[in-house]
Protein backbone atom coordinates (compact mmCIF):
# COMPACT_ATOMS: atom_id res chain seq x y z
CA UNK A 1 0.00 0.00 0.00
CA UNK A 2 1.18 3.43 -1.09
CA UNK A 3 2.05 6.31 1.57
CA UNK A 4 -0.87 8.11 0.40
CA UNK A 5 -3.29 4.70 0.30
CA UNK A 6 -2.34 4.58 3.98
CA UNK A 7 -2.82 8.54 4.54
CA UNK A 8 -6.76 7.78 3.32
CA UNK A 9 -6.69 4.89 5.63
CA UNK A 10 -5.69 6.68 9.00
CA UNK A 11 -8.05 9.39 8.17
CA UNK A 12 -10.94 7.63 8.04
CA UNK A 13 -9.53 5.51 11.45
CA UNK A 14 -9.20 8.52 13.05
CA UNK A 15 -11.41 11.39 11.47
CA UNK A 16 -10.44 13.55 8.66
CA UNK A 17 -9.56 16.35 10.70
CA UNK A 18 -7.05 14.76 12.83
CA UNK A 19 -4.89 14.14 9.73
CA UNK A 20 -3.79 17.26 7.90
CA UNK A 21 -2.71 16.56 4.29
CA UNK A 22 -3.08 20.54 3.01
CA UNK A 23 0.60 21.99 2.08
CA UNK A 24 0.67 24.50 5.10
CA UNK A 25 0.34 21.77 7.93
CA UNK A 26 2.72 19.59 5.93
CA UNK A 27 5.78 21.73 5.48
CA UNK A 28 5.20 23.69 8.84
CA UNK A 29 5.99 20.53 10.07
CA UNK A 30 8.81 19.71 7.86
CA UNK A 31 11.59 21.09 10.17
CA UNK A 32 12.85 22.70 13.13
CA UNK A 33 15.16 25.07 14.18
CA UNK A 34 17.42 23.91 11.60
CA UNK A 35 15.25 25.26 8.81
CA UNK A 36 16.25 21.50 7.08
CA UNK A 37 12.89 20.93 5.59
CA UNK A 38 11.47 17.68 4.66
CA UNK A 39 8.41 17.13 4.06
CA UNK A 40 6.16 14.65 5.69
CA UNK A 41 2.72 13.24 4.12
CA UNK A 42 0.65 14.35 6.64
CA UNK A 43 0.44 15.44 10.22
CA UNK A 44 -1.50 13.31 12.84
CA UNK A 45 -3.08 15.27 15.56
CA UNK A 46 -4.23 12.78 18.16
CA UNK A 47 -6.74 13.49 20.61
CA UNK A 48 -6.22 10.83 22.96
CA UNK A 49 -4.15 7.51 23.45
CA UNK A 50 -6.24 5.17 21.28
CA UNK A 51 -5.42 8.07 18.39
CA UNK A 52 -1.64 7.64 18.92
CA UNK A 53 -1.84 3.37 18.93
CA UNK A 54 -4.06 3.21 16.31
CA UNK A 55 -1.68 5.45 13.75
CA UNK A 56 1.52 3.55 15.40
CA UNK A 57 -0.43 0.34 13.94
CA UNK A 58 -1.59 1.39 11.15
CA UNK A 59 2.26 2.65 10.40
CA UNK A 60 3.70 -0.89 10.91
CA UNK A 61 1.61 -2.72 8.79
CA UNK A 62 2.24 -0.33 5.99
CA UNK A 63 6.23 1.05 6.87
CA UNK A 64 5.03 4.38 7.24
CA UNK A 65 7.75 6.09 8.98
CA UNK A 66 6.20 8.65 12.28
CA UNK A 67 8.26 10.82 13.40
CA UNK A 68 7.31 12.77 16.67
CA UNK A 69 6.82 16.68 17.15
CA UNK A 70 6.53 19.13 20.04
CA UNK A 71 7.07 22.41 19.74
CA UNK A 72 9.57 22.10 16.88
CA UNK A 73 12.53 24.16 18.16
CA UNK A 74 15.05 21.10 18.42
CA UNK A 75 18.31 21.99 16.97
CA UNK A 76 19.70 18.73 15.04
CA UNK A 77 17.25 18.11 12.81
CA UNK A 78 15.75 15.42 14.93
CA UNK A 79 11.93 16.35 14.50
CA UNK A 80 12.37 16.37 11.02
CA UNK A 81 10.64 13.54 9.43
CA UNK A 82 13.74 12.67 7.34
CA UNK A 83 11.51 9.57 5.02
CA UNK A 84 8.39 11.47 5.12
CA UNK A 85 5.13 9.55 5.84
CA UNK A 86 3.43 11.11 9.24
CA UNK A 87 4.42 13.84 12.04
CA UNK A 88 2.43 12.79 15.17
CA UNK A 89 2.07 16.47 16.11
CA UNK A 90 1.63 16.44 20.26
CA UNK A 91 2.05 20.35 20.73
CA UNK A 92 -1.58 20.72 21.77
CA UNK A 93 -1.24 17.79 24.17
CA UNK A 94 -0.47 20.54 27.38
CA UNK A 95 -1.65 19.29 30.09
CA UNK A 96 -0.01 20.00 33.71
CA UNK A 97 -1.35 18.95 37.05
CA UNK A 98 1.19 19.82 40.60
CA UNK A 99 1.13 16.97 43.29
CA UNK A 100 2.54 19.91 45.56
CA UNK A 101 2.74 17.20 49.13
CA UNK A 102 4.43 14.94 47.03
CA UNK A 103 6.67 17.76 44.82
CA UNK A 104 5.76 16.38 41.44
CA UNK A 105 4.04 17.61 38.17
CA UNK A 106 2.31 15.19 36.28
CA UNK A 107 2.97 16.38 32.32
CA UNK A 108 1.58 15.78 29.04
CA UNK A 109 4.57 15.80 26.73
CA UNK A 110 3.32 19.71 24.13
CA UNK A 111 3.47 21.27 27.38
CA UNK A 112 5.64 24.10 27.38
CA UNK A 113 8.77 23.67 29.96
CA UNK A 114 8.65 27.84 31.31
CA UNK A 115 4.52 26.84 31.55
CA UNK A 116 5.67 23.72 33.90
CA UNK A 117 8.36 25.78 35.81
CA UNK A 118 5.39 28.64 36.50
CA UNK A 119 2.46 25.99 37.80
CA UNK A 120 5.53 24.67 40.09
CA UNK A 121 6.39 27.80 41.50
CA UNK A 122 2.25 28.71 42.25
CA UNK A 123 2.82 26.28 45.06
CA UNK A 124 6.87 27.80 45.39
CA UNK A 125 8.07 24.90 43.71
CA UNK A 126 10.76 24.58 40.98
CA UNK A 127 11.72 23.09 38.04
CA UNK A 128 14.78 23.86 37.64
CA UNK A 129 16.03 22.79 33.89
CA UNK A 130 16.17 25.49 31.57
CA UNK A 131 17.48 25.16 27.76
CA UNK A 132 17.31 29.10 26.44
CA UNK A 133 14.41 28.03 24.49
CA UNK A 134 12.42 27.44 28.08
CA UNK A 135 9.95 29.44 26.52
CA UNK A 136 8.98 27.83 23.36
CA UNK A 137 10.22 24.10 24.15
CA UNK A 138 8.25 21.04 25.05
CA UNK A 139 8.78 18.81 28.02
CA UNK A 140 8.53 15.82 25.23
CA UNK A 141 10.91 17.61 23.26
CA UNK A 142 13.00 17.94 26.33
CA UNK A 143 12.87 14.66 27.36
CA UNK A 144 13.83 13.50 23.93
CA UNK A 145 16.75 15.14 23.89
CA UNK A 146 17.66 15.04 27.54
CA UNK A 147 18.07 18.81 27.33
CA UNK A 148 20.56 20.86 29.12
CA UNK A 149 20.19 24.35 30.41
CA UNK A 150 22.24 27.15 32.09
CA UNK A 151 21.11 26.03 35.39
CA UNK A 152 22.51 22.37 34.42
CA UNK A 153 25.87 22.27 36.41
CA UNK A 154 24.00 23.04 40.09
CA UNK A 155 20.10 21.71 39.39
CA UNK A 156 21.49 19.05 36.64
CA UNK A 157 19.99 18.00 33.32
CA UNK A 158 16.15 17.03 32.21
CA UNK A 159 17.33 13.15 32.92
CA UNK A 160 17.48 14.40 36.44
CA UNK A 161 14.18 15.45 37.11
CA UNK A 162 11.97 12.61 34.65
CA UNK A 163 10.57 10.03 37.63
CA UNK A 164 8.36 8.29 35.28
CA UNK A 165 7.14 8.12 32.04
CA UNK A 166 4.20 6.39 30.13
CA UNK A 167 3.77 6.02 25.97
CA UNK A 168 4.06 3.67 23.43
CA UNK A 169 6.31 1.67 22.06
CA UNK A 170 7.20 1.92 18.20
CA UNK A 171 4.68 -0.82 17.57
CA UNK A 172 1.70 0.47 19.77
CA UNK A 173 1.46 -0.96 22.71
CA UNK A 174 1.47 0.69 25.68
CA UNK A 175 3.88 1.14 28.18
CA UNK A 176 4.51 3.10 31.58
CA UNK A 177 8.22 2.64 32.80
CA UNK A 178 8.93 3.99 36.23
CA UNK A 179 6.39 6.33 38.20
CA UNK A 180 5.56 8.52 41.29
CA UNK A 181 8.08 7.52 43.31
CA UNK A 182 11.36 8.37 44.27
CA UNK A 183 13.29 4.74 43.74
CA UNK A 184 12.22 2.37 41.68
CA UNK A 185 14.58 -0.26 40.10
CA UNK A 186 11.96 -2.60 38.79
CA UNK A 187 13.59 -4.52 35.56
CA UNK A 188 15.15 -2.48 33.14
CA UNK A 189 15.60 1.11 33.43
CA UNK A 190 13.65 1.76 29.78
CA UNK A 191 13.11 5.22 30.88
CA UNK A 192 16.11 6.41 30.90
CA UNK A 193 17.22 4.53 27.63
CA UNK A 194 13.66 6.71 26.40
CA UNK A 195 15.38 9.79 27.90
CA UNK A 196 17.40 11.22 24.85
CA UNK A 197 16.59 8.77 22.62
CA UNK A 198 15.50 11.42 19.92
CA UNK A 199 12.28 10.23 19.38
CA UNK A 200 13.52 6.45 18.00
CA UNK A 201 12.85 4.29 20.80
CA UNK A 202 8.95 5.48 21.90
CA UNK A 203 6.11 8.17 21.76
CA UNK A 204 5.97 9.39 25.20
CA UNK A 205 2.41 10.93 26.36
CA UNK A 206 2.47 11.49 29.98
CA UNK A 207 5.84 11.94 32.18
CA UNK A 208 5.96 12.44 36.20
CA UNK A 209 8.73 15.04 36.68
CA UNK A 210 10.37 15.84 40.42
CA UNK A 211 10.35 19.30 41.43
CA UNK A 212 12.31 20.93 43.88
CA UNK A 213 11.83 23.89 46.65
CA UNK A 214 12.09 27.36 44.75
CA UNK A 215 15.23 29.56 45.77
CA UNK A 216 14.65 32.39 47.23
CA UNK A 217 17.12 34.72 46.47
CA UNK A 218 19.79 35.09 44.31
CA UNK A 219 22.75 37.07 43.08
CA UNK A 220 24.11 38.05 39.85
CA UNK A 221 27.53 38.96 38.30
CA UNK A 222 29.01 40.39 35.20
CA UNK A 223 32.86 39.95 35.00
CA UNK A 224 34.87 41.61 32.75
CA UNK A 225 38.72 39.84 31.24
CA UNK A 226 41.40 40.85 29.30
CA UNK A 227 41.23 37.88 26.79
CA UNK A 228 39.41 34.73 26.50
CA UNK A 229 42.01 32.55 28.41
CA UNK A 230 42.01 34.66 31.15
CA UNK A 231 38.53 34.03 31.72
CA UNK A 232 38.29 30.12 31.36
CA UNK A 233 40.92 29.77 33.69
CA UNK A 234 38.50 32.24 36.09
CA UNK A 235 35.89 30.04 35.85
CA UNK A 236 38.31 26.40 36.17
CA UNK A 237 39.60 28.54 39.68
CA UNK A 238 36.00 29.18 40.84
CA UNK A 239 34.52 25.70 40.27
CA UNK A 240 38.25 24.32 42.04
CA UNK A 241 36.86 26.55 44.65
CA UNK A 242 33.84 24.19 45.63
CA UNK A 243 31.43 26.47 44.68
CA UNK A 244 28.30 25.57 42.69
CA UNK A 245 27.25 29.02 40.90
CA UNK A 246 23.87 28.46 39.20
CA UNK A 247 24.80 30.33 36.37
CA UNK A 248 28.53 30.55 35.02
CA UNK A 249 28.35 31.66 31.13
CA UNK A 250 31.16 32.43 29.35
CA UNK A 251 31.68 34.48 25.91
CA UNK A 252 34.20 35.12 24.11
CA UNK A 253 35.58 38.39 22.45
CA UNK A 254 34.05 37.57 18.91
CA UNK A 255 30.89 36.91 20.69
CA UNK A 256 31.18 40.45 23.14
CA UNK A 257 31.62 42.29 19.98
CA UNK A 258 28.73 40.86 18.37
CA UNK A 259 26.43 42.09 20.93
CA UNK A 260 27.99 45.28 21.61
CA UNK A 261 27.72 46.23 18.30
CA UNK A 262 24.14 44.89 17.74
CA UNK A 263 23.22 47.04 20.72
CA UNK A 264 24.99 50.15 20.22
CA UNK A 265 26.89 50.57 23.99
CA UNK A 266 29.36 48.25 25.25
CA UNK A 267 28.89 45.77 28.15
CA UNK A 268 30.85 47.33 30.34
CA UNK A 269 31.50 51.48 30.96
CA UNK A 270 34.80 51.82 29.13
CA UNK A 271 35.83 53.78 32.95
CA UNK A 272 35.07 50.39 34.64
CA UNK A 273 37.67 48.43 32.13
CA UNK A 274 40.49 51.29 32.97
CA UNK A 275 43.85 50.79 30.71
CA UNK A 276 42.16 47.93 28.65
CA UNK A 277 39.16 49.95 27.62
CA UNK A 278 39.93 50.07 23.94
CA UNK A 279 39.61 45.68 24.06
CA UNK A 280 36.74 44.18 23.85
CA UNK A 281 36.76 41.65 27.24
CA UNK A 282 35.79 38.32 27.09
CA UNK A 283 33.03 38.08 29.79
CA UNK A 284 31.90 35.76 32.93
CA UNK A 285 28.04 35.88 34.27
CA UNK A 286 27.53 34.33 37.00
CA UNK A 287 24.25 33.68 39.45
CA UNK A 288 24.50 32.24 42.61
CA UNK A 289 20.96 31.13 44.10
CA UNK A 290 19.20 29.02 47.24
CA UNK A 291 18.21 30.43 50.62
CA UNK A 292 19.28 33.62 51.37
CA UNK A 293 21.83 32.43 54.12
CA UNK A 294 23.65 30.97 51.78
CA UNK A 295 23.35 33.22 48.56
CA UNK A 296 24.98 36.01 51.08
CA UNK A 297 28.20 33.55 51.58
CA UNK A 298 28.40 32.14 47.96
CA UNK A 299 28.16 36.36 46.96
CA UNK A 300 30.95 37.10 49.72
CA UNK A 301 32.94 33.93 48.14
CA UNK A 302 31.74 35.18 44.24
CA UNK A 303 33.03 38.41 45.25
CA UNK A 304 36.69 37.72 46.68
CA UNK A 305 37.65 35.23 43.34
CA UNK A 306 35.86 38.12 41.21
CA UNK A 307 38.06 41.06 42.60
CA UNK A 308 41.21 38.74 42.48
CA UNK A 309 41.11 37.74 38.34
CA UNK A 310 38.54 39.82 36.86
CA UNK A 311 39.38 43.47 35.28
CA UNK A 312 36.18 44.51 36.42
CA UNK A 313 32.64 43.22 37.80
CA UNK A 314 29.40 44.61 38.10
CA UNK A 315 27.05 42.56 40.72
CA UNK A 316 23.51 43.24 41.90
CA UNK A 317 20.68 41.38 43.75
CA UNK A 318 18.28 43.30 42.57
CA UNK A 319 16.07 41.70 39.58
CA UNK A 320 16.00 44.54 37.16
CA UNK A 321 19.51 44.91 37.86
CA UNK A 322 20.10 41.23 37.17
CA UNK A 323 17.53 42.12 33.93
CA UNK A 324 20.65 44.48 32.70
CA UNK A 325 23.83 42.26 33.34
CA UNK A 326 21.65 39.29 31.35
CA UNK A 327 21.19 41.49 28.34
CA UNK A 328 24.68 40.64 26.68
CA UNK A 329 24.38 36.75 26.56
CA UNK A 330 20.37 37.04 26.01
CA UNK A 331 21.27 39.11 22.65
CA UNK A 332 24.67 37.16 21.68
CA UNK A 333 22.84 34.24 19.45
CA UNK A 334 21.30 36.93 16.82
CA UNK A 335 23.59 39.62 17.40
CA UNK A 336 26.32 37.08 15.56
CA UNK A 337 24.71 37.11 11.96
CA UNK A 338 26.10 40.20 11.60
CA UNK A 339 28.95 37.80 10.61
CA UNK A 340 27.30 35.83 8.04
CA UNK A 341 24.01 35.01 6.94
CA UNK A 342 24.15 31.09 8.47
CA UNK A 343 25.70 29.81 11.75
CA UNK A 344 26.73 26.56 12.46
CA UNK A 345 25.39 25.78 15.84
CA UNK A 346 27.19 23.15 17.80
CA UNK A 347 27.14 22.10 21.00
CA UNK A 348 30.29 20.10 22.09
CA UNK A 349 30.89 19.26 25.99
CA UNK A 350 34.87 19.10 26.50
CA UNK A 351 36.49 18.45 30.32
CA UNK A 352 37.62 21.32 32.67
CA UNK A 353 41.37 20.78 31.22
CA UNK A 354 39.98 20.96 27.61
CA UNK A 355 38.56 24.70 28.23
CA UNK A 356 41.66 26.68 27.14
CA UNK A 357 42.85 24.27 24.17
CA UNK A 358 39.39 24.33 22.80
CA UNK A 359 38.93 28.35 22.46
CA UNK A 360 42.75 28.22 21.07
CA UNK A 361 41.01 25.53 18.66
CA UNK A 362 38.57 27.99 17.63
CA UNK A 363 40.75 30.99 16.87
CA UNK A 364 42.83 27.85 14.87
CA UNK A 365 39.81 27.04 13.00
CA UNK A 366 38.98 31.05 12.00
CA UNK A 367 42.52 31.61 11.01
CA UNK A 368 42.40 28.51 8.84
CA UNK A 369 39.26 29.24 7.44
CA UNK A 370 38.87 32.71 7.32
CA UNK A 371 35.09 32.76 8.75
CA UNK A 372 34.33 33.76 12.04
CA UNK A 373 33.90 31.74 15.31
CA UNK A 374 31.96 32.85 17.84
CA UNK A 375 31.53 30.93 21.11
CA UNK A 376 30.11 30.59 24.47
CA UNK A 377 28.36 28.87 26.86
CA UNK A 378 27.97 26.62 30.23
CA UNK A 379 31.43 27.11 31.36
CA UNK A 380 30.03 25.24 34.25
CA UNK A 381 29.49 21.79 32.93
CA UNK A 382 32.22 22.48 29.67
CA UNK A 383 28.92 22.84 26.88
CA UNK A 384 30.05 25.52 24.68
CA UNK A 385 27.97 26.57 21.53
CA UNK A 386 31.08 27.09 19.16
CA UNK A 387 29.60 28.85 15.53
CA UNK A 388 31.02 29.15 12.60
CA UNK A 389 29.67 32.11 10.60
CA UNK A 390 29.57 31.72 6.52
CA UNK A 391 27.71 33.29 4.16
CA UNK A 392 25.08 30.42 2.60
CA UNK A 393 25.18 31.85 -0.77
CA UNK A 394 28.87 31.50 -1.11
CA UNK A 395 30.12 27.72 -1.91
CA UNK A 396 33.97 28.81 -1.01
CA UNK A 397 32.66 29.45 2.53
CA UNK A 398 30.38 27.16 2.88
CA UNK A 399 32.99 23.99 1.85
CA UNK A 400 35.26 26.31 4.73
CA UNK A 401 33.01 25.59 7.17
CA UNK A 402 32.24 22.32 6.34
CA UNK A 403 35.71 21.41 6.59
CA UNK A 404 36.23 23.97 10.09
CA UNK A 405 33.31 21.61 11.72
CA UNK A 406 34.91 18.35 10.78
CA UNK A 407 38.14 19.71 12.52
CA UNK A 408 36.44 21.14 15.45
CA UNK A 409 34.24 17.94 15.80
CA UNK A 410 37.59 15.75 15.64
CA UNK A 411 39.57 18.25 17.95
CA UNK A 412 36.60 17.75 20.69
CA UNK A 413 36.61 13.70 20.78
CA UNK A 414 40.56 14.00 21.35
CA UNK A 415 40.19 16.23 24.18
CA UNK A 416 37.96 13.89 25.81
CA UNK A 417 34.74 14.99 24.95
CA UNK A 418 31.40 14.85 23.13
CA UNK A 419 30.34 16.08 19.95
CA UNK A 420 26.79 17.16 21.73
CA UNK A 421 26.19 18.03 25.02
CA UNK A 422 22.23 18.75 24.96
CA UNK A 423 20.72 19.65 21.40
CA UNK A 424 21.46 15.25 19.82
CA UNK A 425 22.61 13.63 17.09
CA UNK A 426 19.49 13.73 15.10
CA UNK A 427 20.14 14.88 11.38
CA UNK A 428 23.04 17.58 11.82
CA UNK A 429 25.61 15.62 13.53
CA UNK A 430 25.05 11.90 11.84
CA UNK A 431 28.24 12.67 9.79
CA UNK A 432 30.39 12.36 13.10
CA UNK A 433 28.80 9.80 15.16
CA UNK A 434 31.17 7.42 14.65
CA UNK A 435 34.01 9.78 15.75
CA UNK A 436 32.88 9.57 18.63
CA UNK A 437 31.81 5.90 18.97
CA UNK A 438 32.94 2.59 17.78
CA UNK A 439 31.52 0.37 15.77
CA UNK A 440 30.30 -1.72 18.57
CA UNK A 441 29.02 1.00 20.54
CA UNK A 442 27.22 1.99 17.19
CA UNK A 443 26.04 -1.90 16.99
CA UNK A 444 25.09 -1.84 20.56
CA UNK A 445 22.61 1.28 19.85
CA UNK A 446 21.58 -0.32 16.30
CA UNK A 447 20.64 -3.52 18.47
CA UNK A 448 18.14 -1.76 20.37
CA UNK A 449 16.51 -0.23 17.92
CA UNK A 450 16.07 -3.09 16.27
CA UNK A 451 14.72 -4.88 19.03
CA UNK A 452 12.02 -1.98 20.28
CA UNK A 453 11.22 -0.96 16.29
CA UNK A 454 11.51 -3.95 14.31
CA UNK A 455 9.84 -2.85 11.70
CA UNK A 456 12.04 0.84 11.57
CA UNK A 457 8.97 3.05 11.83
CA UNK A 458 9.77 5.58 14.33
CA UNK A 459 11.90 8.29 13.04
CA UNK A 460 14.14 6.48 9.95
CA UNK A 461 17.35 7.54 9.11
CA UNK A 462 17.90 9.94 12.54
CA UNK A 463 20.94 9.79 14.21
CA UNK A 464 22.47 6.66 12.64
CA UNK A 465 22.17 7.16 8.86
CA UNK A 466 24.95 9.94 7.63
CA UNK A 467 22.81 13.29 5.93
CA UNK A 468 25.28 15.19 3.93
CA UNK A 469 23.16 18.86 5.07
CA UNK A 470 25.21 20.76 2.57
CA UNK A 471 23.02 19.03 0.09
CA UNK A 472 19.78 20.88 1.60
CA UNK A 473 19.35 24.39 1.76
CA UNK A 474 17.31 25.38 5.00
CA UNK A 475 14.62 26.83 3.99
CA UNK A 476 13.80 30.86 4.97
CA UNK A 477 11.02 31.04 7.84
CA UNK A 478 11.09 33.47 11.19
CA UNK A 479 10.71 31.15 13.51
CA UNK A 480 9.45 32.38 17.27
CA UNK A 481 12.69 32.41 19.14
CA UNK A 482 14.26 34.39 16.09
CA UNK A 483 13.08 38.21 17.76
CA UNK A 484 15.22 37.53 21.15
C1 LIG B 1 16.82 29.70 20.70
C2 LIG B 1 17.05 28.28 21.11
C3 LIG B 1 17.79 28.00 22.25
C4 LIG B 1 18.00 26.67 22.64
N1 LIG B 1 18.69 26.44 23.78
C5 LIG B 1 18.83 25.17 24.21
C6 LIG B 1 19.49 24.91 25.46
O1 LIG B 1 19.95 25.81 26.16
N2 LIG B 1 19.59 23.61 25.85
C7 LIG B 1 19.07 22.59 25.11
O2 LIG B 1 19.16 21.44 25.52
N3 LIG B 1 18.48 22.82 23.92
C8 LIG B 1 18.32 24.07 23.47
N4 LIG B 1 17.69 24.30 22.28
C9 LIG B 1 17.21 23.18 21.47
C10 LIG B 1 15.74 22.75 21.73
O3 LIG B 1 14.97 23.81 22.27
C11 LIG B 1 15.69 21.54 22.63
O4 LIG B 1 16.31 20.45 21.98
C12 LIG B 1 14.29 21.12 23.07
O5 LIG B 1 14.40 20.09 24.03
C13 LIG B 1 13.42 20.65 21.91
O6 LIG B 1 12.07 20.63 22.36
P1 LIG B 1 10.88 20.71 21.29
O7 LIG B 1 9.61 20.56 22.02
O8 LIG B 1 11.03 21.90 20.47
O9 LIG B 1 11.17 19.38 20.47
P2 LIG B 1 11.10 19.07 18.92
O10 LIG B 1 12.07 19.91 18.17
O11 LIG B 1 9.70 19.08 18.46
O12 LIG B 1 11.64 17.57 18.93
C14 LIG B 1 12.93 17.27 19.38
C15 LIG B 1 13.09 15.76 19.47
O13 LIG B 1 12.20 15.26 20.45
C16 LIG B 1 11.36 14.24 19.90
N5 LIG B 1 10.09 14.33 20.59
C17 LIG B 1 9.33 15.44 20.79
N6 LIG B 1 8.24 15.12 21.50
C18 LIG B 1 8.30 13.78 21.74
C19 LIG B 1 7.44 12.86 22.41
N7 LIG B 1 6.30 13.24 22.99
N8 LIG B 1 7.80 11.57 22.43
C20 LIG B 1 8.95 11.14 21.85
N9 LIG B 1 9.79 11.97 21.21
C21 LIG B 1 9.47 13.28 21.16
C22 LIG B 1 11.31 14.56 18.42
O14 LIG B 1 10.97 13.42 17.65
C23 LIG B 1 12.73 15.02 18.18
O15 LIG B 1 13.56 13.91 18.08
C24 LIG B 1 17.48 25.62 21.84
C25 LIG B 1 16.75 25.90 20.69
C26 LIG B 1 16.53 27.20 20.33
C27 LIG B 1 15.71 27.48 19.11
Amino acid sequence: MSFFEATRLLAATLGAGQVRTDEASRFSASFDNTRLSFMPDAVVLPQNEADIAATLRLANAHGVPVTVRGAGSGSAGASAPLRGGWVLHLAHWTRIEINAPASMAIVQPGAITAAVDAAAAAHGLFYPPDPSSVKYCSIGGNIATNAGGLRAAKYGVCRDYVLGLEGFLPTGEFVRWGGPVRKYVSGYNIKDLWIGSEGTLGVITKAILKLVPRPQARHTFLLAFDCDEAALDAATTLLAGHSTPSVLEFLDTQTVTCAERKNGFPVFPPEALGSSATVTPSVLLVEVDGHPAVVAEETARVREWAAKCARAFLDTDDAVGAEKLWNVRRTCSQAMFQLGNAKLNEDIVVPLEGYVPLIRFTREIKARTGLATPTFGHAADGNFHIHIMYNRDDPAQCRQAEEGILLMMKKVVELGGAITGEHGIGITKSPFLRLQHTEAEVAAMLAIKHALDPNGILAPGQIFEVTNVWEHRPVQVTLPWDKH
